[in-house]
């Protein structure tokens, strides 16, 4: 399950996007040479796609524990944000409750439906380890069903991770008629999400491209029994909850992923132990780097993901070197990489404008181990 561009290359953007297999594009283009059909076409090949696309369908919904109808599926994360997040808000729930730690599609979407809609906000801060203040979330968290609450499960910058299961029990003890929307995308095929659908999450979005499918294609799992108001109209597809004829090849995509992970079961103990020790070769070397500094608490987040600054050195020089030296790597979030601001999730972590526009992310995926750890450490010494 090596997932690397080329043998001389070290890709560490795995939280932009995991890269594609070879042999996944074989397998998938392979089915997909017998599904040219419409899933919605009621002749034979209509049905053919329709098969394929309910058998992805039961391939993502074990990933977090659910069961095949609880499973919606999108153009990516992004889709699924929005449709949890507009169609809680079009029912009538007019407070949200948010983290200073979200992803622009989280983030973006609460503040327009503050605009738009006049949303009561309020935002949880971060501490400087990146996590977020449960106290004050709870204690915001009253007001019945007008609530909605969203949170990210694991951070794309710095990794951080909040214990889902837990979290949201305590919201739910404080107010039993919330939503609670969560969002995964960068959880997934990284850590056990199997927990999801027994807990008290009512949504929660999931994205293929991340775990090494094709782009464009994510899933939102709703709870069996959960409201949430239309947000497109034009087609019965997805429940009505997304309309549309289906990505197929996505969404085939995205399920036979799934099934290789599910097989592989990379979020084992043993698996992660190995992850872990690799990241802190990394982590322990580059504190030893003279005016570099590690971004919260690696050790208590993701397994793939080490966000740092060095004194003095811009983080577009940065980058270049490690490209130069053959290191794929990125600034804290591909999705405002270019945008020339500062991350906001480091500026609410208490880092200055200078660390929070300087900062370089190195996220790794399933081949990432002690020899990969020290090969990255030694190009960013010698920089
Ligand atoms: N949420 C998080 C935490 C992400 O990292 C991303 C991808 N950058 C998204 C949502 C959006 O996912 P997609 O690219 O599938 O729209």
């Amino acid at each position: 399950m090596t997932i690397t561009a080329n043998n001389l290359r070290i890709y560490a953007d795995y939280n932009a996007t995991g890269l594609v297999e070879p042999s996944h594009y074989e397998l998938v283009i392979s089915l997909l040479k017998k599904l040219d059909g419409n899933p919605s076409s009621p002749h034979a090949r209509g049905r053919g796609a329709k098969v394929a696309l309910e058998q992805a369908r039961n391939s993502v919904a074990p990933m977090v524990g659910a069961r095949a109808q609880e499973i919606i599926f999108t153009s990516g994360a992004t889709e699924a944000n929005n449709l949890a997040l507009q169609g809680a808000v079009l029912l009538g729930r007019k407070i949200i409750v948010s983290s200073a730690a979200e992803h622009p599609s989280v983030a973006e979407t609460v503040q327009v439906a503050r605009e738009r809609y006049g949303a009561d906000v309020w935002i949880v801060g971060t501490g400087h380890s990146g996590a977020i203040d449960e106290a004050e979330l709870l204690g915001r968290c009253a007001g019945g069903a007008a609530v909605i609450v969203t949170l990210i499960l694991a951070n794309n910058e710095v990794g951080t991770v909040i214990d889902g299961r837990s979290v949201a029990a305590k919201i739910r003890a404080v107010n039993a008629e919330a939503h609670i929307h969560v969002d995964a995308v960068q959880a997934l095929g990284k850590l056990d999400l199997s927990w999801v659908a027994s807990s008290e999450i009512d949504t929660l979005s999931l994205s293929a491209h991340k775990i090494g499918a094709f782009k464009g294609v994510g899933a939102l799992y709703v709870r069996g029994g959960t409201k949430l108001e239309t947000v497109y109209t034009g087609g019965a597809q997805e429940r009505n909850r997304r309309p549309g004829t289906e990505n197929l090849p996505g969404i085939v995509s995205f399920g036979k992923r799934c099934e290789e992970l599910l097989t592989h079961n990379p979020w084992q103990a043993s698996t992660l132990a190995n992850y872990r020790r690799a990241q802190n070769i990394l982590v322990n070397g580059l504190r030893q780097i003279k005016g570099c500094q590690i971004h919260g608490e690696p050790e208590l987040g993701l397994w793939n993901t080490v966000n740092f600054h060095i004194d003095g050195m811009g983080g577009d020089a940065l980058l270049m070197n490690l490209d130069l030296a053959g290191v794929d790597a990125s600034s804290g979030s591909a999705c405002s990489t270019g945008v020339g601001r500062p991350s906001p999730v480091l500026k609410a972590m208490g880092h200055s404008d200078w660390e929070a526009g300087n900062s370089v992310r190195l996220s790794f995926g399933y081949d990432f181990d002690d020899g990969v750890a020290a090969r990255v450490l030694e190009i960013v010494r010698k920089i």
